[in-house]
């Protein structure tokens, strides 16, 4: 898929919807956890197709459990690797829980802007019509306005000198997700998934004999069996963590990519916004009018 035609609208879907990502043992983990129904075979969740939830209509949002849901891997190939595409849902869930008291929608950077003198939010204010007949909006700190703890800044921080600024910034950001390459670490990318989904093969088993085991499934031969496979359980188990540790370390600065495009121009507030709120954490000001952005991913 090439990334010269890609949307805002599109950016911020692909980062929300599991039918993007490519869903790996990750995937697997992370929708297991919350309860999910998971339909497919563990086993199929080899990192190269999207997965489609079923029941999210129904599903009430801030609830948890996800046992009304389905997931059911999909037969397309995808395009968002399972690190970067976790961090967004984990982002986005984060973003659910705080209630974001300090945004106000005259900018799509509200909320994310913070004094670096004394910490406090700074939010947009509209200036006075100047000779041009146009009202410049400002950030100002709210630590000034409404606590009268902090000084002013030396220069005017206006909203649409920062928003070009940043939105500069995101543009190279994503063009520099995009030109990151797993190259030649793909071959222990795939080979830790797989020892993954063994791992998790591993556990499954482990589970199934437990529940045999206290259901008093087995006579007492049986049970010595039943031991010694636990025990041979407990090894792989090992030897599967010690192995993918080992790979891990050795695969370490390789991040996860996305391929993403630099058009997202045409966006409009929300989109912006959205985008913003998946990459950028805060922007912290200092007293002279330097931005410094902190970036989610
Ligand atoms: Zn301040």
């Amino acid at each position: 898929m090439d990334g010269s035609d890609w949307s805002t609208a599109k950016l911020s879907t692909l980062l929300k919807n599991s039918i993007y990502v490519k869903a790996d043992s990750d995937i697997f983990d992370y929708y297991e956890r919350h309860g999910t129904q998971m339909i497919t075979d563990l086993a199929m969740f080899k990192g190269e197709f999207g997965a489609q939830l079923y029941g999210q209509s129904k599903h009430k949002r801030d609830n948890p459990d996800w046992s009304d849901m389905k997931l059911v891997l999909l037969t397309h190939r995808r395009i968002v690797d399972s690190e970067i595409w976790l961090k967004c849902q984990r982002k986005l869930e984060k973003n659910k829980q705080i209630t974001n008291s300090f945004s106000n929608s005259t900018s799509w950077l509200a909320g994310k802007i913070i004094c670096e003198k004394c910490g406090h939010h700074m939010t947009t204010v509209k200036g006075v019509i100047n000779k041009n007949g146009d009202v410049r909006r400002y950030f100002n700190c709210t630590g000034k306005s409404h606590q009268k703890i902090c000084t002013v800044t030396k220069v005017t921080i206006y909203a649409e000198d920062l928003e070009n600024m940043v939105y500069d910034c995101i543009t190279e950001k994503l063009s520099e997700l995009k030109e990151v390459k797993r190259g030649g670490k793909a071959f222990e990318y795939g080979e830790i998934n797989d020892l993954k989904l063994k791992l998790k093969a591993v556990e499954q088993n482990e589970k199934q004999l437990m529940d045999t085991m206290l259901s008093g499934g087995f006579n007492s031969d049986l049970l010595v069996l039943a031991n010694q496979k636990a025990t041979q359980l407990k090894q792989d188990k090992i030897a599967l963590t010690d192995r993918i540790e080992e790979l891990k370390s050795r695969s370490e600065d390789t991040s996860a990519i996305v391929n993403l495009g630099r058009s997202w121009k045409a966006a409009d507030y929300r989109r912006k916004k959205e985008v913003a709120d998946i990459l950028i954490e805060k922007i912290v000001i200092s007293v002279d009018g330097d931005a410094k952005i902190v970036w989610n991913i």
